[in-house]
């Protein structure tokens, strides 16, 4: 069943992204309360939510939407900027053999989006392992989450072959 959603994910993406509106609508009042508060009720919801769908690995920093809705987390080297130089012929991860490269259905997943379909180009920063168990949620409305190592160049897309 999750996999079924997760390989048509535009309900998936759907739900991200009305998620993403309620969590900024609340922002006033989560804030109010105290974000260090909402943290462990939000965590518990998100093990709940994220790890039965995508296998999530509490990164605290959720690229999902920019990578087809599957989890980079759950790639054996942790990649967020694409597959290794690894993968088998066979569309196979090099670490474990049996399983679909994540980046190989991070692909194909994107192309069946919508608007976030195209996120898939945008270079991710090096994940901030400091953030490692703590909320997505809470991070992206504080904003730690977009804080990226010193002298970190943020490249908004890559072009793509084929664009004009
Ligand atoms: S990107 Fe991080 S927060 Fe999002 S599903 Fe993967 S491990 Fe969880």
């Amino acid at each position: 069943m999750f996999r079924w959603l997760q390989n048509h994910p535009r309900f998936l993406e759907w739900a991200y992204d009305h998620t993403q509106r309620l969590f900024i609508w609340l922002q006033p009042l989560l804030a109010w309360v105290g974000y260090g508060r909402v943290q462990s009720i939000l965590l518990v919801g998100e093990e709940l939510s994220k790890k039965a769908l995508f296998d999530c690995r509490l990164c605290g920093q959720c690229i999902l939407h920019a990578t087809g809705m599957t989890c980079p987390m759950t790639c054996p080297k942790n990649l967020r900027n694409g597959p290794c130089g690894g993968v088998r012929a066979n569309g196979h991860c090099e670490v474990i053999p049996d399983m679909t490269c994540v980046w190989v259905e991070a692909y194909e997943r994107a192309q069946k989006m919508g608007v976030h379909g195209r996120d898939l180009y945008l270079i991710q920063p090096p994940v901030n392992r400091r953030l490692q168990g703590t909320s997505a949620w809470v991070n992206m409305l504080t904003g730690i989450d977009q804080i990226n190592p010193p002298g970190w160049i943020a490249i908004s897309e890559v072009s793509v072959q084929g664009d004009g």
